[in-house]
């Protein structure tokens, strides 16, 4: 049995904030519908629909500066581990 479902997803990927529209087919498989400004959205839109990942940032306090330095995660990682 074939089960999909269409999702809407804000695209995050820079300020504009696309309206995506995807189509999902399985818990491994999304399709790119519409709403995309550009290829990155496009890219973006099934990847979020299966496996949904973030790039963290945050400051951490190093002995010997008097202030926090800001720090980011080498690469998108899994949303549920994202804090
Ligand atoms: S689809 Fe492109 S233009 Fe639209 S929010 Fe995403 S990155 Fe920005």
């Amino acid at each position: 049995m074939c089960h999909s479902e269409k999702l809407t997803l804000t695209c995050v990927c820079c300020p504009v904030g696309c309206e995506l529209e995807v189509e999902r087919t399985s818990a491994s498989q999304a399709t790119y519908l519409s709403g995309a400004g550009c290829a990155r959205g496009k890219r973006y839109g099934p990847a979020e629909a299966i496996s949904p990942q973030r790039v963290v940032t945050t400051t951490v306090f190093v002995p010997g500066v008097a202030t926090p330095l800001p720090v980011k995660t080498a690469g998108p990682v899994p949303r549920e581990l994202a804090g």
